[in-house]
C-alpha cells in the first residue's frame, strides 16, 4: 500500500487508495474541539499544514509579539502530534499556492479549514477554492467562536451593529454547538511532505532579545491553555468583583490562548455552562464581545483602519502637517512616559509582557485619543505590533469603541479621567510593579504624584487633565461643524 497510517488505521476507498486530507492550520492551533481536524481525521490520513504567509496580510503581517507566541505555539502543537507519532508540515509563502501544490503532491481529496474572518483570509479561502486540483475540495468549518459570525440577526435579517442587542440575541440562540473531542485516531500518510524547520523561520527575537518578560509571564500552547482554564475554575465566580482591578489577578488571561485557537470558546463555555454566578454571566458576555468583534469585521472588513462615523478627521486629530508635534507624544505614550502613572504602568506592562489589563487598555487608549488627540489608528497599530493577543477584529473594534468613531453608541465626548480611574480601581500595586521609580510613594500620592514627591526620573504630565479635556471637546465640536 502506498500510504500507510502512522497512528491507527487509515480509511481507504475502494481499490485501497487512502483519501488524504489536508488540515490548513491558522489561528486554531489545538487538537481538542478542532472541527477541521476532527472532520479530516474521520475521512482519511491527515496532513496538517501551517503556512507562514507574510504576503496575503500585506500591512497586517504578524508583529514581533505575535511571532514570539506563534513560535512557541507551533512548537507545542508539533510536540502533541509527535506524541502520537505524527507531525505537522511547516511551509513559508503564499498560502494558496503552497496548499494547492501540497494538495497535488499528496493527492488530497479535501483541504479542511476553520473559517477565519480577517479579509485577507476570506480572500485566500475564495482563491484556494479555485486553485485546488480537480478532485480536491475546500471544506470550511466553524471552529473559533461561540456562534458562527452572521448567525445572530435582527428581525429584518441583518447582522447586528450594536453590541447590546447582539449579545441578547446570541444568548437567546444559545447553547452553542457541542464540544468535539480530540480525534481518537489521527492517521497520516507514510510519505509526509517535507517540512521547514521552525527555528529557520526566525520568529524569536535575538538582537536584542526583548522577550524575557514574555517568557516569564506566559506558558504557551494547548496544555497551558487548559491549565489556565483549570485555575480559572476557582476564580470565575469572583470575576464580577475583581475584573476591573489591575492590581489583582482578576481576569482569565485566556486572550492569547483564545486568539491563537489553543483552546476554543466552546470548550470554555461548556466548562462553565451550569454555573449560576454573576461572575460567570459577566465572563460569558466578554466571550460574546469576542464574537461581536468578528461580526463587525464580517460586515466592515476595513473597520480596524477606517472610522465608521462621519467626523472631519483632518480637524479632529492633531496633525503633523499642521505643525503638531505628535511624534514625541506618541513615543512618550508607547514608552510609558506620559506622567500619568496608570497609563505608564499599562504601556510598560504591554511592552514587558505583550498583554495589558482590560481596564487599563481602555484608559491608555482613551488617553492617546482624547488627551493627546492622536488618531486612534496609531494606537491600534502599536497594540497590533506589541500584543500577544493582538486580534484584527477585537483590537479594531475596541479602539473604535473607545474613540467613539465606531458603530456602537459610545461617543467621542465621553472622556475618561485617568487619575480618578486609577484611584477608583485601586491601581497602587499595579503601578508599583510596572513603574518601579514610583514604588516608594504612598497609596495617596502614587496615582497623581505632586511635584514635591515626584522622583526626578519620572516625567511631568504631558498635559493636564482639564486642559486636555477642553482641547478634545473643542476639536470634537470643530470636527462636526
Ligand atoms: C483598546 C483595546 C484594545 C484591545 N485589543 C484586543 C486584542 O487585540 N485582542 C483581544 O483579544 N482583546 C482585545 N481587547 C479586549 C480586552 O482588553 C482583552 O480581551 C482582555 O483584556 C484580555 O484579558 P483576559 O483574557 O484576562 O480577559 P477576560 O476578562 O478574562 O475575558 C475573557 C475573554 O473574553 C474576550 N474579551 C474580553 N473583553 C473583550 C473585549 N472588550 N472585546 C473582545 N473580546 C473580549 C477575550 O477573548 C478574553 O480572553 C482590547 C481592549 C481595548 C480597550
Amino acid at each position: 500500500m502506498k500510504n500507510r497510517a502512522s497512528t491507527g488505521s487509515a480509511r481507504t476507498v475502494e481499490g485501497g487508495i487512502p483519501e488524504n486530507q489536508i488540515v490548513w492550520l491558522r489561528r486554531d492551533l489545538r487538537m481538542k474541539d478542532q472541527p477541521a481536524l476532527y472532520a479530516a481525521a474521520q475521512a482519511g490520513p491527515v496532513v496538517p499544514v501551517f503556512v507562514l504567509d507574510d504576503d496575503r496580510p500585506r500591512e497586517r503581517q504578524y508583529g514581533g509579539a505575535h511571532r514570539w507566541w506563534l513560535h512557541h505555539s507551533l512548537e507545542s502543537l508539533s510536540r502533541s502530534y509527535g506524541k502520537r507519532n505524527g507531525s505537522i508540515v511547516l511551509r513559508q509563502g503564499d498560502s494558496v499556492s503552497v496548499l494547492a501544490s501540497l494538495a497535488d503532491q499528496v493527492g488530497a481529496k479535501a483541504v479542511h479549514a476553520n473559517r477565519h474572518y480577517e479579509p485577507w483570509w476570506r480572500e485566500a479561502e475564495e482563491d484556494l477554492r479555485d486553485a485546488l486540483p480537480d478532485g480536491c475540495e475546500l471544506v470550511l468549518h466553524d471552529g473559533n467562536y461561540l456562534l458562527p459570525p452572521g448567525t445572530a440577526r435582527t428581525g429584518g435579517g441583518d447582522p447586528y451593529k450594536i453590541y447590546t442587542p447582539f449579545s441578547k440575541a446570541e444568548l437567546e440562540l444559545f447553547p452553542p454547538r457541542d464540544e468535539l473531542p480530540e480525534p481518537e485516531t489521527i492517521s497520516q500518510p507514510s510519505d509526509m511532505p517535507d517540512s521547514d524547520d521552525l527555528s529557520d523561520w526566525d520568529l524569536l527575537p535575538t538582537e536584542p532579545d526583548w522577550a524575557g518578560g514574555l517568557r516569564e509571564f506566559w506558558n504557551v500552547g494547548e496544555a497551558a491553555a487548559w491549565d489556565r482554564l483549570d485555575w480559572w475554575k476557582d476564580h470565575v465566580d469572583d470575576y464580577e468583583d475583581d475584573r476591573n482591578l489591575p492590581s489583582e489577578d482578576g481576569s482569565s488571561k485566556m486572550s492569547p490562548h483564545l486568539h491563537w485557537g489553543e483552546i476554543s470558546p466552546i470548550s470554555i463555555w461548556h466548562t462553565f455552562k451550569d454555573k449560576r454566578s454573576q461572575g460567570w454571566k459577566t465572563f460569558e458576555k466578554e466571550l460574546i464581545w469576542r464574537d461581536y468583534a468578528q461580526n463587525i469585521i464580517m460586515q466592515f472588513p476595513d473597520y480596524p483602519q477606517e472610522s465608521y462615523r462621519d467626523y472631519d478627521e483632518q480637524v479632529l486629530w492633531r496633525n503633523p502637517n499642521r505643525g503638531h508635534l505628535i511624534e514625541e507624544d506618541l513615543k512618550a505614550w508607547q514608552q510609558g512616559r506620559t506622567g500619568y502613572p496608570i497609563v505608564d504602568a499599562g504601556m510598560r506592562q504591554l511592552w514587558q509582557t505583550g498583554w495589558m489589563h482590560n481596564r487599563v487598555r481602555m484608559i491608555a487608549a482613551s488617553f492617546l485619543i482624547k488627551h493627546l488627540l492622536i488618531d486612534w489608528r496609531h494606537g491600534e497599530r502599536w497594540f497590533w505590533d506589541t500584543l500577544v493577543d493582538g486580534d484584527y477584529a477585537s483590537n479594531g473594534t475596541n479602539w473604535q469603541w473607545v474613540a467613539g468613531t465606531g458603530v456602537d453608541s459610545n461617543m467621542f465626548p465621553r472622556i475618561m479621567a485617568p487619575l480618578s480611574q486609577s484611584e477608583k480601581f485601586a491601581a497602587e500595586d499595579y503601578i508599583r510593579e510596572y513603574v518601579p521609580e514610583l514604588a516608594d510613594l504612598s497609596d495617596e500620592d502614587i496615582h497623581d504624584p505632586s511635584e514635591d514627591v515626584r522622583p526626578d526620573d519620572y516625567p511631568e504630565m504631558l498635559i493636564g487633565h482639564r486642559q486636555a479635556r477642553e482641547r478634545a471637546l473643542e476639536a470634537y465640536h470643530d470636527s462636526k461643524s
